[in-house]
């Protein structure tokens, strides 16, 4: 959990025979134990939530979609959310102040997946936002502006040799993806994406390397983390969570980590769901960590009551 620096009056002052460095020193060192126990208890997951659970209707839940909701899967396109998951996503969406996913996904397309017409999606890495039953996307006319010329180069690449080595490139409106999971020869596909990162870059795009994924981007800046601070301002929600992965999911993290810093959040619980891909910042910067997208079931559990 990240919280403001304690108040003079706060019990972390309060026992006068234990000085304050040593307290703390021995929080972080409970900090640590309790993120290198494999599978915590309930008991841990509830006391960490519960800035979040105490006051549902002040509170955000916010997340990524694949690898956190979704588990990863060869072919993007089919990835597919859990019943379960999208059942409490949907339960979250009638208690809670803000239910929302921030993917790397086009924001039709991460509604599509997850099922859920009541909450919001922030796709695209927050480019574009799809509030609760809307029919289309408002898509950042800064991003928008970009669209035909990140079409136009991956169109361009799009030649014999790509399909050779069976590089799929995914469109997701603004921002154009190239996979390479499970393709025959990963190391020549990956050699080809480096070089097509370069190209990118050559031509003012800028790139992003994901899980087994190179993403051809608008050079505006934007990210997981602007979105977060969006959904976070116009909702005025008091407290907030975020669940992710990879490594925009960070963005999120840190600007959790900002808008308690800056008092517009009183409290923020920054959840990463550990893989064998995954950055290793992920479980450094997390307040809690879970395995997998069944892990992450069992966070959005404990989000609703019993
Ligand atoms: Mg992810």
């Amino acid at each position: 959990m990240t919280v403001p620096p304690p108040t003079p009056n706060s019990a972390l002052n309060a026992p006068a025979a234990v000085p304050i460095a040593a307290n703390r020193a021995s929080l972080g060192d409970m900090a640590g134990i309790l993120r290198s126990v494999p599978a915590p208890t309930a008991e841990t997951l509830a006391a960490v939530l519960r800035p979040v659970t105490e006051d549902p209707s002040g509170a955000a839940i916010l997340c990524d979609i694949d690898g956190t909701l979704a588990p990863i899967v060869t072919r993007a396109e089919e990835a597919h959310v859990p019943d379960k998951a999208s059942r409490l996503l949907g339960q979250a969406a009638r208690r809670y102040g803000l239910v929302a996913c921030i993917s790397g996904r086009a924001a039709a397309d991460a509604r599509r997946i997850v099922g859920v017409g009541g909450i919001a999606y922030a796709g695209s890495h927050g480019a574009e936002l799809l509030e609760p039953g809307a029919t289309r996307a408002r898509i950042s006319p800064a991003f928008e502006s970009w669209a035909g010329r990140v079409e136009a180069f991956a169109s361009e690449r799009d030649d014999p040799e790509l399909r050779r080595l069976r590089i799929r490139i995914e469109r997701k409106g603004p921002i154009v993806a190239f996979h390479w999971r499970g393709v025959p020869d990963e190391d020549a596909a990956r050699t080809r994406l480096e070089g097509l990162a370069r190209e990118a870059e050559a031509d003012g795009l800028e790139f992003h390397w994901g899980r087994k994924v190179l993403e051809i981007r608008p050079p505006v800046p934007i990210d997981k983390g602007q979105a977060v601070r969006e959904l976070v301002e116009r909702s005025q929600v008091r407290t907030a969570i975020f669940g992710g992965d990879d490594a925009t999911d960070l963005d999120a993290f840190a600007a959790l980590d900002a808008l308690v810093e800056e008092s517009v959040l009183q409290a923020a619980v920054k959840v990463g769901v550990r893989s064998d891909e995954g950055p290793a910042a992920i479980v450094e910067r997390a307040d809690h960590v879970v395995d997998g997208t069944d892990g992450f079931v069992v966070v959005l559990e404990a989000l609703l009551p019993a």
